[in-house]
């Protein structure tokens, strides 16, 4: 068959049968260095010296090229100009928005609203899209409990559960792929696996874990990714119990391909195939590379160790070709499901539609509304009451467009931002209020006192402070790790004034990661944490102080009174002795609590009913509760429902999520809300590694948050 009726059977509609075919074919044809091209991605490309490798058939992939028309001419090339015309990958880091930058990830979990979710994952990508790129390099899924690492930011936050209902979300999202005429997009959930579990909250740092707690809690939202239909995975940087998760045969050979029967492929995080020698379990780069590929590391990001090596170690015989082969085909399979074969090119007339769209901008304020959590509200000063004539705007975040990008702006531009500052600005002003403005400090460096004092003038002239304080978008991120989650210092001595001024002040967070905020919580009437927000965020928060939108984000992440409690979750073992858990230095307990969010309404939570109180392994018991809005205001109030299995053959948490439920009362309304505790909601992971459900008695709460709720319990026999 000639080559040009072979291109005829790639097609994005094929059965699996006639794509293996197709890939059958393809590999025949394939010399050994066209097949390395395969499993190479560039993260660079330099016109002048990179062309000529696509030419000739030497890449996959390439990271970070963009604009439809860029894309294009370097795809022709492949397509045009290689000997056997296989398309490439274009990837790209699109974490929270292409142009339409939404909250970061972590505010984004804060909704609880897969729904939502969903759909700014489904407009990142048809933005990116049109921009030229195929293959999303998120979500990232690294469960985190330890607000020290900065890319907890990334994240859905420390929850096994949550993370796994929003790891799908945003795979279904991005990979709804509802066009036919261009290149799909697929997701690639990262960084596999514990990540977030890096010793200290040092990012790249070592990982030393259980495989059961790895079972329990760090793999549950991977598995729920590939459920989704993710094809590819991105391997993580760190070492796992002495072996870097990119060399990690157990991980990437024996759980994921095995026992998971992934199909896609796996490529390394940013040359982390070389960094096998810097984690000194390879004695050079050729080394690496033969641990990488014989672990099952399939696409080498940007280090060449495939490209320079792997020739190589197979002439002496240290990979296989068997090996070389699998990753290539894993690699086509994914080109023939984007369709990239049949439609390769871009249509470039669609990203000045697409950028920055009203609607994609409707759902960013909307989203920016429900990632909103109102930690406290004492004396009903949010919502702003119309009366109030004079406000001060505080605050060195206040203004900042950056910050509201947070980390991996991705292509959002601090231009397209509307500032927290001019948010309130315009919704007051439309009231009739008076706002008046000042940074009052810098962010982080001890600032000029004329600052200070001019910021207490002007909260102490009006009727209420909004003082906006937290992170600028670099302190947290990929390498942001910090050993104080405290306000920094120049803005808390600007908080303690404008306190001490006697006016009623609202503190607006803007955070990349939970902060200890123990003084404010004391002392602060009102505190929003608004995380960083994105391109809306201003009119967001406005529509939230003012009561336009009633907050209901609750927190994927508990916050910690001080550093020195972390790693803190929620659902943590019992220990032997839980009556005596202190510190002698401080509360043990968090200032707020996994779950935790406040409303303008208030619901009250009534008749916890089991349908069985006795079950058979096997069956289900089903739950339900009567929630009521019992305030004067309509509100959404997120539903949690939590169980604890009292003794089992693996101690277990002293609550774990099991499921939620979001749902819209007006006020006076009631509701009934059901859940069903299946069998995989009821097991654990057992000392010998296997799911199992056990008999014996449980304990099973329907509340608000993980720390209050009404409680019943039920026992499963055998
Ligand atoms: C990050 C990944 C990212 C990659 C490519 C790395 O530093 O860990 O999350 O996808 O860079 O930009």
């Amino acid at each position: 068959m000639e080559l040009q009726d072979k291109h005829q059977l790639r097609n994005p509609f094929l059965s699996d049968a006639e794509t293996e075919a197709g890939i059958d074919m393809l590999l025949s044809e394939m010399t050994l260095q066209e097949k390395i091209g395969q499993l190479t991605q560039l993260g660079t490309f330099d016109e002048e010296s990179d062309m000529e490798l696509v030419e000739e058939g030497m890449v996959g992939s390439l990271l970070g090229v963009r604009g439809a028309d860029n894309v294009n001419a370097i795809q022709r090339a492949a397509v045009e100009q290689s000997r056997l015309g296989i398309p490439l990958l274009f990837a790209d880091d699109v974490i929270h928005g292409y142009r339409s930058t939404f909250p970061i990830p972590l505010a984004e979990a804060s909704s609880w609203n897969p729904e939502l979710l969903e759909e700014t994952a489904a407009i990142a990508a048809r933005e990116a899209s049109s921009d030229g790129i195929n293959w999303i390099l998120a979500p990232m899924v690294d469960i985190a409990r330890d607000a020290r690492w900065g890319r907890i930011a990334e994240g859905a936050g420390e929850d096994p559960y949550l993370g796994s209902v929003v790891a799908a979300a945003r795979v279904r999202g991005i990979q709804r792929n509802d066009w036919t005429d261009r290149p799909h997009i697929m997701a690639c959930p990262k960084h596999f696996a514990a990540y977030g579990l890096a010793e200290g909250g040092r990012d790249y740092n070592t990982v030393d874990i259980s495989e059961t707690r790895m079972r329990e809690t760090y793999f549950p939202p991977f598995q729920a990714a590939l459920d989704a239909g993710a094809g590819t995975m991105m391997a993580a940087f760190n070492e796992i119990n002495g072996v870097p998760a990119s060399a990690n045969r157990w991980l990437l050979k024996d759980v994921l391909q095995g026992e998971w029967g992934f199909q896609g492929f796996v490529v390394s995080d940013w040359e982390s195939v070389d960094e096998i020698v810097q984690h000194g379990f390879a004695a050079d780069r050729e080394q690496a590379g033969a641990e990488a590929m014989n672990a099952g590391m399939h696409m080498d990001m940007h280090s060449l160790i495939y490209h320079e090596h792997l020739a190589n170690l197979l002439e002496k015989g240290e990979v296989s070709l068997d090996a070389i082969d699998d990753a290539v085909r894993r690699i086509l399979r994914v080109k023939y499901r984007l369709g990239l074969f049949t439609h390769p090119y871009q249509d470039n007339t669609l990203a000045s539609t697409y950028m920055l769209n009203p609607a994609h901008l409707e759902t960013a304020r909307e989203m920016a509304r429900q990632s909103i959590v109102l930690l406290k509200n004492e004396g009903s000063l949010l919502p702003i009451a119309p009366s109030v004539r004079k406000l001060a705007v505080i605050g060195p975040l206040a203004e900042d467009v950056e910050a509201q990008l947070g980390c991996w702006r991705g292509q959002g531009r601090p231009e397209d931002v509307v500032s927290v500052l001019a948010g309130i600005r315009s919704l007051a002003e439309a009231q009739g209020a008076e706002v008046v403005y000042a940074a009052g400090s810098s962010i982080r460096e001890a600032g000029d006192t004329s600052e200070l004092a001019r910021a207490v003038r002007l909260a102490a002239e009006s009727e209420l402070a909004i003082v906006v304080l937290g992170e600028s978008a670099d302190m947290s991120g990929e390498n942001n790790s910090r050993v104080s989650l405290d306000i920094p210092e120049p803005q808390m001595e600007l908080l303690q004034a404008v306190h001490a001024t006697g006016v009623p002040v609202v503190l607006v967070l803007s955070n990349g990661r939970p902060l200890t905020i123990e003084w404010a919580a004391a002392k602060i009437p009102a505190i929003v944490n608004a995380w960083h927000l994105g391109v809306q965020a201003g009119p967001a928060l406005a529509d939230v102080l003012f009561g336009a939108a009633n907050p209901s984000g609750k927190l994927p992440v508990t916050f910690p009174r001080h550093a020195g409690q972390v790693p803190i979750y929620y659902n943590a073992k019992k220990t032997g002795r839980p009556h005596m858990k202190r510190y002698a230095d401080a509360d043990i307990t968090p200032l707020y609590t996994f779950g935790h969010g406040l409303s303008y309404t208030s619901f009250s939570y009534e008749e916890l009913q089991l349908e069985q109180t006795v079950a058979k392994l096997g069956e289900s018991v089903t739950v339900s509760a009567r929630i009521s809005n019992t305030g004067d205001r309509d509100g959404v109030e997120i539903v949690q429902l939590y169980i604890c299995d009292e003794a089992a053959s693996v101690t277990r948490p002293v609550k774990e999520l099991k499921g939620f439920s979001r749902i819209t009362l007006k006020a006076g309304e009631s509701r009934t809300v059901t859940f069903t505790l299946g069998t995989k909601k009821l097991g654990f992971i057992n000392s010998k590694h296997q799911f199992v459900v056990e008999p014996g008695k449980f304990k099973v709460w329907i509340g608000p948050s993980s720390a209050e709720g009404l409680e019943g319990s039920f026992e499963i026999i055998g």
